[in-house]
């Protein structure tokens, strides 16, 4: 019998439960709890990894233009390179490539997907991860590997920020926030899902007199260590206080804990924290499978396995793969005649009342003292927020001078000189760290901080301004010759964002190489493929990770309808597995259906 199936499950008080707490979070203001990192808050932005080098502006021309040097900028500029284009230029705002694994160095930073699904360009590139879930500093090392291996480095401007692409016909301009004010024949986006810090909106974090800083620009110089795990030798005479506990707080809490003389955790709402099971990767056993194809092969089965397809095979095996293993299982046990959708919804239910309840009665073992592992329980479906996965998380907990300070959902009160107020009490700290998360939901001309002015003056927000609409997630009409690499509207796996990028570089690369074989200057998707493709969209069964019975979060718009816009923040209505195998057929035909190729 599962642990859904016992009696003592009282799935109805575990319904109520879920409502009642999430009730306590929800909040008018949504997003604009949020401070947004301008101004007097600018400093928490700054590169404390890099010093910036003196550069003469640029004036030339290039033949593709990438804004972004994370993932989707290597691997759609390696996959450019491997068609034969040759001049590419990545414009990051960072010091070097890497994206998401260039800011965030805090201490404990891991990938949260295997890395023989999650690290790109593998076997191109011959590395073997050394562990079933790489830390940051290889994975950065990685991004690095990729950019020399496709010569990306040669043209790349760092520490330089997009601020205004305007379409010229037959070429974009770009302007960037070091003057320069160079063209492009072709621009491509991929600016990231997280890559604005945001900061708890609280009064008094200006007057705070010690030192602080967001968990995205670790200060190393106050805190002693390194990102490869010296320990933080300059914190143990310090109180230090972390704003939350999202999957980054989850990576970094178990570092501090030892570090600090005292660890303050102000939590609003538990992350739910399943199991990790790290491990060093067997060179034997990685000879075994690192066959030709081998990457491909276990992205594949990957997907299939955390989308829910029928499959045999689970090569990675882990909690992603695992809920949809027992949803799976339960759907298979039901006779034919009862394999309806309300039964397949109960299925998915029961199975993640069974997770849930094994990931909290996890807490209840590993957590010493009673009140805190009440308090760390996560009273939510996994998928409401995004899961996490430690193996010494919980444990920090039983750190002497490791503190839960639990703010029953409604967050900190304030910030004073001299520390954190919640609950009415002031906890008098030498720093705070905030790992309050990213800007996600917001529009995307304000993340990138520029908006593109395409045909005939267009500007990207007023097309966008009832929601995204795009051609398979990577073209959108009205703006020819830019193409956007990013998981929405396309295959939309937020389990293995790097797969969603692979894909849409590899694309880009077959689109470009026909326009430049073929002499067409311009390449632009038509309204009719544009509204075919969104009506598709609408036609699923709408954003699966934003329901509104969830605890609020960035998965669900803080808890806020969306309307239209967050109606079109959906994948293909068939899933990821769906859109793979339409895009590479796609691709593969050579009839770039919905695109309208001109010469100028
Ligand atoms: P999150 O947005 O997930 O977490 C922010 C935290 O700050 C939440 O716990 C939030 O509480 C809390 N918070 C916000 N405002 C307040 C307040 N006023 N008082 C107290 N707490 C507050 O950010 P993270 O940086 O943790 O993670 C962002 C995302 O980055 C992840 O979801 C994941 O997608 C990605 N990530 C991936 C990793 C990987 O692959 N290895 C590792 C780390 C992150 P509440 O939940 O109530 O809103």
């Amino acid at each position: 019998m599962t642990v859904a199936d016992r009696p003592s499950i009282d799935k109805e008080a575990l319904r109520r439960k879920y409502r009642e707490e999430r009730d306590k979070r929800l909040r008018p203001d949504g997003n604009d709890q949020y401070l947004r990192l301008t101004g007097r808050f600018a400093h928490y932005l700054e590169d404390p990894y890099t010093p910036l080098t003196e550069r003469a502006p640029k004036t030339d021309h290039v033949t593709v233009a990438f804004v972004g040097g994370g993932f989707a900028g290597l691997v759609t500029g390696a996959r450019l390179k491997e068609a034969g284009v040759e001049d590419v230029r990545i414009i990051d705002k960072a010091g070097d490539f890497g994206g998401t694994w260039y800011w965030n160095r805090y201490p404990g930073a891991q990938c949260d997907t295997a890395s023989f699904v999650y690290m790109p360009l593998l076997e191109e590139t011959g590395h073997m991860p050394t562990e079933k879930y790489a830390h940051a500093p290889e994975i950065l090392e990685h991004c690095r590997r990729i950019g020399k291996h496709y010569g990306l480095y040669d043209n790349a401007l760092f520490h330089t920020e997009v601020v205004a692409l305007e379409w010229l016909g037959g070429r974009w301009l770009i302007r960037t926030s070091r003057g320069d004010a160079f063209t492009a024949q072709f621009v491509a986006l991929g600016i990231g899902p997280l890559h604005v810090p945001k900061l708890p909106g609280i009064q008094g974090i200006d007057d705070f007199a010690g030192h602080s800083f967001h968990t995205s620009r670790w200060d190393y110089a106050y805190t002693g260590g390194d990102p490869s795990g010296a320990p933080m030798d300059r914190l143990s005479d310090k109180r230090v206080a972390i704003i939350g506990t999202g999957a980054t707080a989850v990576q970094c809490v178990p570092r501090l804990a030892p570090a600090c003389a005292e660890l303050y955790v102000f939590q609003r709402t538990p992350s739910s924290v399943d199991v990790r099971d790290n491990r060093p990767t067997d060179p034997g056993w990685f000879a075994t499978i690192a066959t030709p194809g081998w990457q491909r092969r276990w992205l594949e089965n990957f997907t299939a396995n955390q989308t829910g397809a029928l499959t045999d095979e689970d090569l990675v095996m882990d909690g992603w793969t695992d809920l949809a293993r027992r949803v799976r299982a339960r759907i298979m046990a039901l006779p034919p005649e009862e394999f309806t959708q309300p039964n397949m919804l109960a299925a998915f239910e029961d199975s993640d009342f069974e997770k849930m309840e094994e990931i909290r009665a996890r807490v209840d073992a590993i957590v010493e003292d009673r009140e805190t592992a009440q308090n760390l329980k996560a009273w939510y479906r996994q998928l409401c927020k995004r899961p996490c996965f430690h193996d010494e998380y919980l444990q920090a907990f039983n750190v002497p001078g490791t503190h839960l300070v639990d703010t029953g959902g409604q967050g900190v009160d304030r910030v004073t000189a001299k520390g954190v107020v919640a609950g009415g009490r002031e906890y008098e700290v030498d720093c705070v760290i905030y790992a309050s998360g990213f800007e996600v939901g917001t529009d995307y001309t304000r993340r990138a901080n520029y908006d593109l002015v395409g045909r005939d003056g267009v500007r990207l927000s007023d097309h966008w301004a009832e929601g995204m609409r795009t051609l398979h997630g990577i073209h959108v009409h009205g703006f020819p010759n830019a193409f956007l690499v990013q998981p929405t509207q396309a295959a939309n796996l937020i389990s293995n964002i790097p797969h969603n990028l692979t894909e849409a570089g590899a694309t880009i690369a077959v689109t470009v190489r026909h326009a430049l074989d073929h002499g067409y200057t311009e390449v632009e998707a038509t309204r009719q493929a544009e509204d075919d493709w969104v009506e598709l969209l609408l036609s699923g069964p709408g954003p699966l990770l934003s329901s509104p019975d969830c605890t609020p979060g960035y998965y669900n718009n803080e808890g806020r309808d969306l309307g239209r816009k967050g109606r079109l923040n959906v994948g293909h209505p068939h899933g990821a597995m769906a859109y793979f195998a339409y895009i590479d057929q796609w691709r593969t035909s050579s009839t770039f259906e919905g695109l309208e190729f001109r010469k100028k």
